[in-house]
């Protein structure tokens, strides 16, 4: 698909990579990893054509960057610190993101290695895991948290669509990396480190019965 190439282009290595790492090394930020669907636009159904819910250059038509997944989720979903860290960020205002918090944890020796071999590296030997979007957050700037612990709840705050809840999810190599295609280099295929479900559309779990 073309979201792999993209991928491979900018450094991230493709989907081929994924088995080099355990995603046991990492709690899920969601239990349930379904992703946004891709839906295609059909007149007078209702549906649409979502953003791309994928890492890389794949919104409009290559145009724009997204800089993380999509995890599909009802508003109020648990999320979960992905590994022990120290939560570097909680905020409440953001006018993209939202309530986000950003967790900073060290990654393995092992994960060190797989990033190694798909040409990447973590900075100063830690990498930061970015939650947004969320309607409620359970930590605080400078708080430790082990890998497990529910930190927030999914939502709609920021730039969200409030008709699709879900979580954008972001593994960063640096704090604040910036925003769009200049971005992308300093952060890492979250899809690359965790197995996500494409299979359900979002309408079938969003949609109200
Ligand atoms: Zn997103």
């Amino acid at each position: 698909m073309a979201w792999a190439a993209m991928a491979t282009a900018n450094g991230a290595g493709g989907k081929d990579n994924a088995a080099a790492l355990q995603p046991s090394e990492l709690t899920p930020p969601l239990e349930d990893m379904n992703v946004r669907w891709d839906g295609t636009e059909a007149s007078g159904s209702g549906m649409k054509t979502f953003d791309s819910p994928r890492f890389g250059m794949v919104r409009d038509g290559g145009a724009r960057a997204h800089t993380g997944v999509d995890l599909d989720a009802p508003v109020g979903t648990p999320i979960f610190a992905v590994a022990d860290g120290v939560i570097t960020l909680a905020r409440y205002n953001d006018p993209m993101l939202g309530s986000d918090v950003l967790l900073m944890f060290r990654p393995t020796a092992s994960m060190l290695t797989y990033l190694a071999s798909v040409g990447s590296a973590a900075i100063d030997g830690v990498l930061f895991a970015n939650y947004a979007h969320l309607s409620a957050v359970f930590v605080e700037t400078g708080q430790r948290v082990a890998r497990g612990t529910m930190i927030g709840r999914t939502g709609t705050s920021g730039n969200a669509d409030q008709k699709y809840p879900h979580l954008h999810f972001e593994i960063r190599k640096t704090r604040f990396p910036g925003i769009g295609a200049a971005g992308l280099g300093n952060r890492i295929d979250p899809e690359l480190m965790f197995k996500v479900d494409f299979s359900t559309p979002v309408e079938a779990v969003t949609r109200p019965k």
